[in-house]
């Protein structure tokens, strides 16, 4: 146990974030890091509990409890807080590849799960985690893991995000020789084009990328499984292949006005701004007066200009956030679910994750900009409005939602409550209905009645022998811990495959 009376002396602690007046002139991280000193003491706030709910996790009454991928919370929080880098950095690495992710942007159901946090503020896991990574790697503790013995098996990953990152990495230390075939330019997936700079810096991906290079994982970029490589030259040329090829399919709004210019994804504007972030000051389609070194080219610049993000979760908040960054003239984020409670309900008990509002770093900037919260609850859209074929505005009705007899909550639109906002971009971030139509086609795997890979009973193995699949491609779109523990699961399934049994853990 760290410290007895740790929760009893300390209270919860975190470092200050830059303050939003200014995080919005560039697109830095936003979070910082406390001195060692000072995140020893959060650490002594464990109380090493006799049943840690922290690392269980599990799915409690349909609510996420827990760390997905069991880190050994408790654990590490003691060797933190004794200031045993080394072993803290040790255990911590033996449940999760990546914790220098998981540690900037992880929802940290952990910490909901908290005991301490039945009474007082839950224990800092989340800055735990991302202080004991970093300082090994200040330290010099984090090595690339070359392994001993090859086994002479040659298995393709497709797809770099946080799945096919976990899986390769497993599979590495499998023995196996490992090649991620990457679509696009940059490896990375979501944690590259998607999680834009301010939450994680993208020379933290990169970092990872060229440990695992020498490790001995290739990365073959602009090189797309099913068109570049066809499933049966995947087929004969590795041993065995795992698609990790992430759920890329947005959800469209399917209303009047919808083939107006100026109606984009959310990915498309996200990407294409740390595309041009990553591009450098001065580098084609940069603009030469861009905050910072970011902002977008040509027409998907939100600068001067009125934007609406649909879709209130973690992809809308990402794209208010770079629009404020853009130097926006105005931005609203509608979202069809009601406003959460401030505080956890009784049908939503401990150690459960809490379902309540969560004011996250994009509308904190907005409300620093426009002086109010950019979220529009219970509101759906109800068409586009257009000046001479372009976005102009979009027309909205306020909705209230009921349950139904079956116990499905569906809404209905409330008469007299439309409105017409201004709009010259509108940003759809209404999440993800499962891998490209093109994957399917190209590949011959078999979609479930959700739009994922379909796997064998719940497995990881699809019905075409030797290929599997993971992360947001066959689990639907998630959260990077989800990701990380769906690559290692595959990755033990697919070594079983390989070699008959397996070493690596569950
Ligand atoms: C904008 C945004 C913000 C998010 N923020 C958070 C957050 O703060 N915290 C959090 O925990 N989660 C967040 N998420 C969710 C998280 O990023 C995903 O759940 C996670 O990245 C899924 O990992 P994955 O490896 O399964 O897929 P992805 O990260 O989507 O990676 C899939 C990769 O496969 C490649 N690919 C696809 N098809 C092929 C092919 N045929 N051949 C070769 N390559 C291919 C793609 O180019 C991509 O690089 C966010 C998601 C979005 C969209
Ligand atoms: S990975 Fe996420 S859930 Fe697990 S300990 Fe870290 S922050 Fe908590």
């Amino acid at each position: 146990m760290a410290k007895p009376d740790g929760f009893m002396l300390f209270p919860r602690e975190l470092p200050l974030d830059r303050s939003a007046d200014e995080r919005i002139r560039d697109y830095d991280e936003f979070h910082r890091i406390f001195s060692d000193e000072k995140q020893r003491r959060q650490a002594a706030r464990c109380m090493d509990c006799g049943i840690p709910f922290c690392h269980a996790g599990r799915i409690v009454e349909k609510a996420t409890t827990g760390c997905p991928i069991h880190n050994l919370i408790p654990e590490w929080n003691e060797l933190l807080y004794k200031g045993r880098w080394e072993e803290a950095y040790a255990r911590l690495m033996k449940t999760n590849n990546f914790p220098e992710f998981t540690g900037r942007v992880c929802p940290a159901p952990c910490e909901d799960a908290c005991t301490v946090g039945l009474y007082d503020p839950m224990v800092t896991i989340k800055q735990n985690e991302v202080h004991i990574i970093e300082k090994a790697f200040l330290e010099g503790f984090v090595e690339p893991y070359i392994p001993p013995i090859r086994t002479g098996k040659k298995v393709a990953v497709i797809g770099s995000g946080p799945a096919g990152l976990a899986c390769a990495d497993q599979l590495n230390r499998a023995g196996h020789t490992i090649d991620v075939l990457e679509k696009a330019d940059r490896p990375g997936g979501l944690l590259m084009y998607g999680i834009p700079n301010m939450k994680l810096d993208k020379t933290i991906v990169l970092r990872r990328i060229h440990l695992m290079e020498s490790s001995g994982i290739r990365f073959l970029l602009n090189t797309e499984a099913g068109r570049d490589k066809t499933i049966e030259e995947l087929l004969s040329d590795y041993d065995a292949v795992v698609f990790c090829c992430g759920a890329e399919k947005p959800r469209d709004l399917d209303v009047e006005g919808r083939s107006l210019s100026g109606i984009y994804f959310a990915m498309d504007f996200l990407t294409e701004n740390t595309r041009t972030l990553l591009a450098g000051p001065g580098a084609a389609g940069a603009p030469a007066d861009a905050i910072g070194a970011g902002g977008c080219a040509a027409d998907l610049r939100a600068q001067d200009k009125n934007v609406v993000v649909i879709g209130g979760g973690d992809t809308g908040t990402d794209c208010v956030a770079t629009c404020v960054r853009h130097g926006v003239k105005s931005v609203r984020q509608l979202e069809i679910m009601s406003k959460p409670p401030e505080t956890r309900t009784v049908d939503n008990p401990w150690p459960q994750w809490r379902k309540i509002l969560r004011t996250d770093y994009g509308q904190e900037e907005a409300i620093y900009r426009f002086g109010e919260d950019p979220r529009n609850f219970e509101t759906t859209v109800t068409s586009f409005l257009g000046k001479a074929g372009h976005v102009s505005g979009v027309k909205t009705v306020r909705v209230a939602w009921n349950q139904g007899e079956d116990g499905a909550f569906r809404f209905t639109p409330v008469p007299g409550t439309e409105e017409q906002l201004e709009a010259d971009i509108v940003l759809l971030a209404m999440g993800f209905l499962g891998p490209t139509d093109a994957t399917f086609e190209n590949t011959g795997l078999r979609r479930n009645n959700r739009g994922n890979i379909a796997t064998e009973n719940d497995t990881y193995a699809t019905d075409i022998p030797g290929v599997f699949a993971a992360g947001d491609a066959r689990r639907g779109q998630s959260l990077v811990v989800w990701a990380i523990r769906e690559g290692r699961q595959a990755a033990r399934a697919c070594d079983c495959y390989l070699s008959g049994h397996s070493e690596l853990p569950q």
